[in-house]
């Protein structure tokens, strides 16, 4: 879930970025990367609003011209927005973005602008562009063209190719500095106060994860991981059962995702980065709390296996068994010393 507003932490990054485009020095390829619920989309279309309106005021869209009222309706003739597509064929949504999709793209950018202004398309998410689709944007970066935009989402500028990241300006969207602005933000949304601080700290620090964390009935989800792995450290569960129960909701990848973040956590507190009640589920379970003390080679080694086992679980495996064999490890990494 996007937030549907500009959240306060990405107005910084947006005035850059306008400041840059009246300063004319905004590039013609920008990567705009962060994480997931970051606001990457809402950013970016602040941004093509910007680039399409012609009636600019403060260097920001006027909201008013008849550039604005076409794009806020969806329909803005210079705009184009490049995901996933069906497969023609067999009526499924693709994995991945295909190279004819950037090769329409780049055949559209040679158009002269419908509205006589900039053109502006946005793929989301660039990492989702396979290596032939990825080889033919090239083509167009290489080429840039007065008044064409390329806007690039991604989490991280890694997962796309170094030829292509050295074409284009990053912009990299992170969560605010200070938890108050997060906080106060989640207020706003109606979140708890108490509730709004723990799924923050659990975050660390990133509003919009913890909304989507509150808001999808996450948090307890979370603290049932933590409770699952401590009663295995500590022998009161077998790995199989709780591997069949994790698989039983389809959530496991979510829970996962929770696990290999308690590794995290555990690191960085044995670093003395964060204290303990943190790391035991925000202090709000205690039977989430260690019993027993980690080996930290083989914990680091866990949170690999973790995120591994999660783009396992999207393949054809016996993921019960695979599970379980994680959640064995888990044991083992946890019990170097008994407590
Ligand atoms: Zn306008």
């Amino acid at each position: 879930m996007e937030m549907n507003a500009l959240a306060p932490w990405l107005h910084e990054s947006l005035q850059r970025a306008l400041d840059t485009l009246a300063g004319e020095r905004l590039a013609h390829a920008l990567l705009i990367c962060g994480p997931t619920h970051i606001g990457k989309r809402v950013f970016a279309d602040a941004l093509a609003r910007t680039l399409l309106c012609r009636a600019r005021v403060d260097g920001a869209a006027c909201g008013q011209c008849r550039d604005c009222v076409l794009y806020a309706a969806g329909t803005h003739p210079d705009w184009r927005y490049l995901s996933f597509e069906e497969n023609e064929k067999t009526k499924v949504l693709r994995k991945e973005i295909v190279v004819e999709q950037v090769r329409a793209l780049g055949g559209w950018f040679a158009l002269t602008p419908q509205r006589g202004g900039a053109q502006v398309a946005l793929i989301e998410p660039a990492s989702a562009m396979n290596t032939n689709a990825s080889n033919a944007l090239l083509k167009t970066l290489e080429e840039p063209m007065r008044e064409r935009y390329l806007l690039l989402l991604c989490e991280s500028p890694m997962q796309l190719s170094a030829t292509i990241r050295s074409r284009c300006q990053r912009i990299e969207l992170q969560p605010p500095g200070e938890s108050q602005v997060g906080l106060d933000w989640l207020r706003a949304r109606g979140h708890d106060a108490a509730v709004a601080r723990t799924a923050l700290d659990a975050a660390r620090g990133h509003p919009g994860l913890a909304a989507h964390w509150i808001e999808q009935g996450l948090l307890t989800l979370r603290d049932s991981v933590r409770a699952d792995l401590a009663a295995i450290t500590s022998g009161r569960a077998q790995p199989l059962a709780v591997a069949a129960a994790w698989l039983a909701d389809g959530q496991a990848e979510q829970r996962l995702a929770f696990a290999a973040d308690l590794a995290v956590d555990l690191h960085a507190e044995a670093l003395g980065a964060r204290s303990v009640a943190a790391v035991a589920g925000s202090g709000r379970s205690n039977a989430a709390r260690l019993t027993a003390a980690p080996d930290f080679p083989k914990l680091s080694a866990w949170f690999d296996a973790a995120n591994r086992t999660r783009a396992l679980l999207r393949t054809p495996i016996r993921s019960d068994l695979v599970l379980a064999s994680l959640l064995r490890d888990w044991r083992i990494a946890m019990s170097a010393r008994p407590v």
